[in-house]
């Protein structure tokens, strides 16, 4: 195996046996991202090569000197491009924040650099993190590493094309609806939405505040495991980061769960679920069997409900959030003349894409006075019930499984022009946001045509660490995991 196949736990590894250094690491990386970006298109900006290769040379410098390492010294780590990153630019894939250079950075950014991770470039996403497929960006569709006729997933694509593509060994990506869990799914790694809370979301542009939660991209639930104890914890400046203590995942993850229920609900596998995908899932859930888990049939009796819910709940708060760029206070102002009024829809017609104005008069029309009560207060007494369901599966259940997502990664273009059908590609990972759990995705085989199919696991709120035990469970009697795409 090449340098950047490996996880970052072995490239930690590999440092302290000192059998690879900082620098070396750097370099096979970088020489990665320049050979395949053409093909995945996963970077909306490009690894700093000079500044990431000085950082490497301080870790090399620093190790030699026997001085303390940060918990991801020398791993590049890739991130999205809606989180800030001090002095570069950071664009949410939209015209509108062409020009935006961010004076800070996010809190788990700051947390990455404070470990000694090394910042490698800003990944390619859908504009202000609307979509599932990456396609909506308003610079480029990213591709899938495992066919690049293929989408990657979305929001996150690009992060997660990163690492299933060898160019990053983790990434950061952000999930509102799914946009962690669906490309993770669809490229093959693993991918973890935190309980809401877990991780500040200061320096995270928001798209809709009450579901965004930023979180891991890697090749292995061990990597998953680092990468969260990284990020997570208390910020005062984000007023739903919660005080709790964060555990020491990468202590436990290897502990398996005894006497383990799987929660398994039945809407999860009902009509819409392709074939090759419904195998794979039960294929994984008999896995767990033959571990000792028990398997426990469940209903979620709301979630059917779930996606409509959704698909109002969060363009409601889009709408609101996404106010702010109007030519004057954020965003660059229409060369037009004209009235305030008048420069401000022209400035957002010009600086917004298609689906991010849908998702804008969507969100403005479900909150306006006569229809407030009609769409979004019922959405959030939906909400309100979709969480309940999870409670009560969460009293008998350590777990709920199912499927990620309802088919493996869609052709580029092939659900482009139908957003409704691009929506009910997130009809697993919904639910989860809503009831702010964590979530993770896990790898758990490929169709004939060898794309990648995933395992979601849901768990109860702050239970990542239960969790990410679970999951690893089925890694550590699988080898998918191990599976790299040939770019
Ligand atoms: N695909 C979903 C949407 O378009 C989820 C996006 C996300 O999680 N950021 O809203």
């Amino acid at each position: 195996m090449s340098l950047i196949e490996k996880t970052a736990s072995e490239l930690l590894a590999l440092q302290a046996e000192g059998k690879a250094s900082a620098v070396e690491i750097a370099d096979a990386f970088l020489a990665a991202y320049s050979a395949r970006e053409s093909k995945l298109q996963s970077f909306m900006r490009a690894p700093d090569a000079v500044a990431v290769r000085k950082q490497a040379a301080e870790i090399d410098a620093k190790r030699k000197r026997g001085e303390k390492l940060g918990k991801l010294a020398g791993v590049p780590v890739a991130v999205k491009d809606v989180l800030c990153t001090k002095g570069i630019r950071t664009t949410c894939s939209s015209k509108i924040l062409e020009n935006f250079v961010p004076p800070y950075d996010a809190h788990v950014v700051e947390r990455l650099k404070a470990e000694d991770a090394i910042l490698f470039g800003k990944t390619n996403m859908d504009e202000f993190a609307m979509g599932s497929s990456t396609e909506n960006s308003a610079y480029k569709s990213s591709r899938n590493p495992w066919d690049t006729e293929r989408i990657p997933g979305g929001s996150s694509g690009g992060s997660a094309a990163a690492v299933a593509g060898c160019q990053a060994p983790v990434s950061l990506g952000t999930d509102t609806g799914g946009s962690i869990r669906q490309p993770a799914a669809l490229c093959g790694i693993v991918g973890m939405k935190p309980t809401y809370g877990r991780v500040s979301r200061y320096g995270l542009i928001a798209f809709a505040s009450s579901l965004d939660q930023i979180g891991p991209f890697a090749h292995d639930v061990r990597d998953c495991a680092l990468m969260l104890e990284v990020i997570a914890g208390h910020d005062k400046r984000d007023s739903t980061s919660v005080n709790e203590p964060v555990p020491a995942y990468t202590r436990t993850v290897n502990d398996p769960v005894k006497e383990l229920k799987i929660g398994v609900p039945k809407e999860f596998f009902g009509k819409g679920l392709d074939a090759e995908v419904a195998t794979a899932v039960q294929q994984a859930l008999k896995e767990y069997e033959k571990l000792g888990a028990t398997l426990v049939p469940i209903s979620l009796p709301h979630s059917p409900y779930a996606l409509a819910a959704y698909y109002i709940v969060a363009p409601a708060e889009a709408s609101s959030n996404l106010a702010r760029f109007d030519g004057m206070h954020y965003g660059p102002r229409t060369k037009e003349k004209g009235d305030l009024i008048e420069t401000y829809s022209k400035s957002r017609a010009e600086g917004f894409g298609k689906e991010v104005q849908r998702r804008i008069i969507l969100g403005t029309y479900v909150l306006s006075s006569g229809y407030k009560d009609a769409y979004y207060v019922k959405a959030l007494k939906v909400r309100r019930l979709v969480k309940k369901d999870f409670d009560d599966a969460f009293a008998t259940c350590d777990v709920v499984m199912g499927p990620t997502t309802p088919s493996a990664a869609f052709k580029i273009g092939e659900k482009s022009d139908d957003p409704l059908a691009l929506y009910l590609s997130d009809v697993y990972t919904v639910s989860c946001n809503l009831a702010g759990l964590p979530g993770v995705s896990i790898p758990c085989g490929f169709t004939k045509s060898g794309l990648p199919i995933g395992l979601q696991l849901l768990g109860a709120p702050f239970e990542e660490e239960k969790l990410l035990r679970i999951a690893r469970m089925y890694e550590s009697a699988s080898d998918w995991h191990t599976k790299r795409p040939k770019v």
